[in-house]
């Protein structure tokens, strides 16, 4: 998405189809970035998924404007920011994000790679998985109505946008006031038939430059923005044809739409790694050894937040060290007969020509 330097979207691999890659990762967090870079340096690729529409993990989702005073080299820096220089670090290597995917199905194929199915069908085979999935996935937090269920499986109400062609022509009405809601705004509305924002006060957590995107549109009629609370959904047969809302200048009124996409944020639970088969430890950890970070199964990898070990600190910097060294044990498992030498950025030519420098 946007962030707060202003870059572009970032939307991912169109989901479906079939990939093959070196590395799968589950999760598109600081530590998961940061291991694209290292399996560059030493010529392996990588393909993410992670639910979120977004790089970055909690620095993104939780904690996106704080600043981070520990992470070496930077006195200073907020989680967009450091997602931002991780993003950028890492682009060289070519990494395929599959975003607002949920990796849901892990399967070991008779020639020893394994294959992740992510909930919308997307198929990516690899000689070695990484999970670096922090605090598990981020589930979307549900509007407070009745009879969503409906809606949901009618196809009028979307946590998150998957296929931006599914929106077109459509009367869209997009619910929150934070970097999704309105990013969605902005991106959806060259598209959409129609595009209303609503939020429950006229003020934003979400980027300035997003906040003045969407003003902009507001202010030329092209977006409508509403300061109230959804009360009930109308429709029939998981149609949506409008919301019911309150507003406290305007009184209740109703807003006519095709399709709801509420953006309440996101709790985190551990989710479908817990069914795959990796062993995990009494606080849904996974026990890994220190010297690739490697589980107890071969080529299965864990870092950050979810990989556990003595003296396991949970913080962004320890992760980026296991980053490189599991890059090292993603390469002995690809290439057994390789012998692998250390080489400095600053003088070896060779990791230059790979990064582009
Ligand atoms: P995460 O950042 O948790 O990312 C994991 C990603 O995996 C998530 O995006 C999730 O959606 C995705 N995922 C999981 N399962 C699936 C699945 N099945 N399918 C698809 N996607 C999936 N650390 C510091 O070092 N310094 C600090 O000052 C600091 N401050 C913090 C402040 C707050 C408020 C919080 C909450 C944390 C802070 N941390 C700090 C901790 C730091 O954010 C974490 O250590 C770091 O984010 C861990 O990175 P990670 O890559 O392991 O996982």
């Amino acid at each position: 998405m946007s962030g707060e330097s202003g870059q572009p979207m970032n939307m991912g691999a169109e989901p479906g189809g079939k990939h093959e890659t070196d590395v799968i990762i589950i999760g598109a967090g600081p530590t998961a970035i940061f291991a694209v870079f290292e399996l560059g340096l030493l010529g392996l690729k990588a393909h993410l998924v992670d639910i979120l529409d977004k790089p970055g993990g909690q620095c993104a989702e939780l904690y996106p404007e704080k600043p981070i005073f520990d992470i070496p080299g930077f006195p200073q820096v907020t989680g967009y920011e450091l997602t931002d220089r991780l993003m950028e670090q890492s682009a060289p290597f070519d990494p395929v994000y599959h975003f607002s995917q949920l990796a849901s199905k892990f399967d070991r194929l008779p020639d020893g790679r394994f294959r992740i199915t992510t909930d919308v069908d997307t198929e990516i085979t690899a000689s070695v998985v990484l999970v670096a999935a922090g605090g598990g996935s981020f589930t979307p937090k549900k509007p407070p109505l009745d009879g969503l269920e409906p809606y949901e499986e009618g196809g009028s109400i979307h946590y998150a946008v998957r296929k931006m062609e599914v929106f077109r022509d459509k009367r869209i009405l997009i619910a929150g006031g934070g970097d999704s809601a309105l990013d969605w705004t902005i991106f959806l509305s060259p598209i959409a038939k129609s595009v209303a924002l609503i939020h429950r006060r006229d003020g934003f957590r979400a980027a300035p430059d997003s906040v003045a995107k969407m003003e902009e549109l507001v202010e030329n009629g092209t977006v409508e923005f509403h300061v109230a609370q959804m009360k009930s959904l109308n429709g029939e047969g998981g149609q949506i044809s409008s919301v019911s809302v309150e507003s406290k200048t305007n009184g209740p009124y109703d807003i006519e739409c095709d399709m709801l996409l509420p953006f309440f944020g996101f709790t985190m639970k551990l989710g479908p790694v817990a069914s795959f088969g990796i062993e995990f430890n009494e606080d849904d950890k996974i026990e890994v050894d220190t010297e690739f970070f490697q589980t107890k199964e071969k080529g299965i990898f864990a870092i950050g937040d979810i990989a556990n070990y003595p003296g396991k600190l949970k913080l962004i910097l320890s992760g980026f060290h296991e980053a490189a060294l599991f890059a090292r044990g993603a390469f002995k498992t690809i290439n057994p007969d390789v012998e692998l030498k250390l080489g400095y950025t600053t003088s070896n030519k060779a990791l230059q020509k790979k990064i582009g420098v």
